[in-house]
């Protein structure tokens, strides 16, 4: 295993938590509030039926199960093995279609099958890695030339800690303290960086939003704090 590109730590807080993934009400409800809207988004460049999808950082399997339920055979991929479990057992007992689950490391997966998948997404996990473009340069890797690869993160400035830190885990408790830590959040910037140097081009970005009084998450333009990036293998 590649375990050098892995902080154990991170890995611990979500072990910690992983019997409550599929809990709508648990820390893990605003993922599952966010995941239609990237869903519908990464679908608006093109449909996952009958696609070779990768889900890399997958946790407990809340975007793997909802792309292999619209028709993509998705390989889910987490260092965490209690959330794998989970994310195992959920696919079993909603028998959800051509969904798997494996411990590996995206690194040591894209020396292993590399250029395997139509479509590889890495949502809310660069953030939470020792080292980011690393794992930007294997989904590079794992998806084909012309593939398309999705990355979400949080961005860096003084308004993301506000929202992201002292408004999400101290003052609206949407996620426990601790979930993350303001010097590994990465600007657009930084990513699109990453993702040039492995031969990704960005090629569309989009913003998400919460309105703490309806409770309600949306997607525009406005990247400040939590987004996402579209980006295309060279061909
Ligand atoms: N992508 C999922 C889960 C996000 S939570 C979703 O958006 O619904 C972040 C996930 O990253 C956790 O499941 C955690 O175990 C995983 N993670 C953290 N460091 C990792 C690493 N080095 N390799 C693979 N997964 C990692």
């Amino acid at each position: 295993m590649n375990a050098t590109n892995v902080d154990p730590a991170e890995l611990a807080k979500f072990s910690e938590l992983a019997h409550r993934w599929w809990d709508v009400n648990s820390e893990f409800r605003p993922l599952h509030q966010i995941n239609p809207l990237r869903l519908g988004w990464i679908e608006t460049f093109g449909k996952l039926h009958g696609l070779q999808v990768l889900d890399v950082g997958c946790g407990g399997g809340i975007l793997s199960d909802a792309m292999a339920r619209v028709g993509a055979h998705v390989t889910g991929i987490d260092l965490a093995t209690k959330s794998l479990k989970v994310a195992q057992l959920h696919a079993l007992e909603t028998q959800t279609p051509n969904v798997s689950y494996r411990e590996v490391s995206a690194e040591d997966l894209a020396a292993e099958q590399p250029g395997r998948f139509d479509v590889v997404t890495c949502m809310e996990m660069l953030e939470h890695v020792p080292d980011p473009a690393s794992v930007v340069k294997a989904c590079a890797s794992l998806v084909k030339p012309g593939g398309r690869v999705f990355f979400s993160t949080l961005n860096r400035n003084p308004k993301s800690f506000l929202f992201a830190i002292l408004g999400a885990e101290y003052i609206l408790n949407l996620l426990p303290k601790g979930t993350h830590e303001y010097a590994k959040f990465i600007r657009p910037s930084e990513l699109a960086a990453y993702c040039r140097d492995a031969g990704l081009q960005t090629s569309a970005s989009r913003g998400l939003q919460y309105n703490p009084l309806t409770q309600r998450y949306w997607l525009d333009a406005n990247t400040s704090v939590n987004y996402m990036l579209a980006t295309q293998r060279e061909a």
